[in-house]
């Protein structure tokens, strides 16, 4: 069968691909379409709108509250709202917007011409993978060396019903994650706890139970994954990729929604361009490996901040946040945070 694109991953990158593709579109997943959540889901609320999820928001969140081990500095979000939403609803609200065929299927490799899927060969004319960290695809075609995410961080979580104060809570406390932060996304009713491991560590279990017994809590079930952290090959010859399979999540927060939603809805539109003669492969290249490169200064940033979050002892974490928490510099940092992976278009 010939597609003008297939897209391997029905998450949200591969999500915000086939929504901005116009074409003969192909989109494989081994899950069924909202299965195998591994997200906090906190995102800005206009990119839940822009992918036409409103409707599966939970809850809208105007502050980020920073816990040290002595004291709390509350972040005001006001200018950018965040939310929580269900991540299932999420996907088939952004599916209604895709012109294009699902396929439960993995996908295996890609050899330049044919994407070899668990449920037989593909041709296309472009692909992309949004595979997440694992860049099934890149990996295939670019080898381990030039393709996937530059690090791989582990986030464990557990969704637990409760009340909340409102708010994206993060806590730097080093008894519950030592070399990473836990968290507490209220969602309505419920609320989303998690550890995350800077090093990747994926027994988090006793830290994640310890965290939720300060809440005198216990959590329900568990599931997590690993984020892929740090920019990578986007791509190459016919072949792109956007999302955590290109190592789009940002460090620090670990924030990747926004990320792949961006670069996914630039792909997609540049994927069009390229059927419809607008532009060529090449140039289609050069513009996103531009908009990505845009990107650099900042990824570095936050990258240097996680290393100081990891390095630092307690007491100087708290007097950095102290500092950073000062209106003006608060004020900087969060437009520095927030134009990172901005929304873009395949002409400038
Ligand atoms: C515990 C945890 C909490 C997080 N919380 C947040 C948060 O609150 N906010 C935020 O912005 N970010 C968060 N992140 C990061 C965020 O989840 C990722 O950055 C984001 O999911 C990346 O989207 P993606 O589409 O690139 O990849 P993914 O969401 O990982 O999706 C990959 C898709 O590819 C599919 N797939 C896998 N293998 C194949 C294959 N062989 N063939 C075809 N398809 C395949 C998978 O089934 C999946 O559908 C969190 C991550 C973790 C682990």
């Amino acid at each position: 069968m010939t597609y003008d694109v297939v897209v391997a991953g029905a998450s949200f990158a591969g999500l915000a691909v086939a929504q901005a593709v116009r074409g003969r579109l192909l989109v494989v997943d081994p899950k069924p379409l909202g299965e195998g959540q591994t997200s906090a889901c906190g995102a800005p609320l206009s990119v839940v709108e822009r992918a036409g999820a409103a409707g599966a928001v939970q809850q809208v969140h105007r502050s980020l509250v920073v816990h040290t081990p002595r004291r709390a500095f509350v972040w005001d979000l006001q200018g950018e709202p965040f939310c929580t939403f269900d991540y299932r609803r999420f996907c088939q609200l952004a599916w209604q917007r895709v012109q294009g065929e699902l396929v439960q299927a993995a996908a295996w490799s890609f050899d330049g011409f044919f994407v070899h899927t668990s449920s037989g060969r593909f041709r296309a004319e472009l692909v992309v993978d949004c595979t997440g960290w694992r860049a099934v695809l890149a990996r295939s075609w670019g080898g381990p060396s030039v393709a996937g995410p530059r690090w791989k961080w582990f986030g464990l979580e557990t969704e637990v019903p409760t009340a909340f104060e409102p708010g994206l809570h993060f806590y730097f406390w080093p008894e519950v994650a030592p070399d990473g932060y836990a968290w507490a996304f209220p969602c309505g009713d419920r609320v989303r706890f998690g550890v995350l491991s800077y090093r990747g560590r994926t027994r988090l279990r006793s830290n994640l139970e310890g965290f939720l017994a300060r809440f005198r809590l216990r959590p329900r079930g568990y599931h997590g994954g690993f984020l892929g952290v740090g920019p990578a090959c986007p791509g190459a010859g016919r072949l792109f990729a956007a999302g955590d399979s290109a190592g789009h999540c940002l460090p620090l927060t670990g924030e990747g929604i926004r990320c792949a939603l961006h670069a996914g809805w630039l792909l997609g539109s540049l994927a069009s361009g390229v059927l419809a003669g607008h532009f060529t492969l090449e140039a289609a290249h050069r513009r996103y490996g531009e908009y990505l490169r845009a990107q650099r200064g900042r990824v570095a940033f936050l990258s240097a901040a996680t290393a100081c979050a990891v390095r630092w002892p307690p007491t100087m974490r708290e007097l950095a946040l102290a500092s950073w928490s000062h209106p003006v510099l608060r004020r900087t940092f969060l437009r520095h945070y927030l134009g990172t992976f901005p929304a873009a278009d395949a002409v400038d």
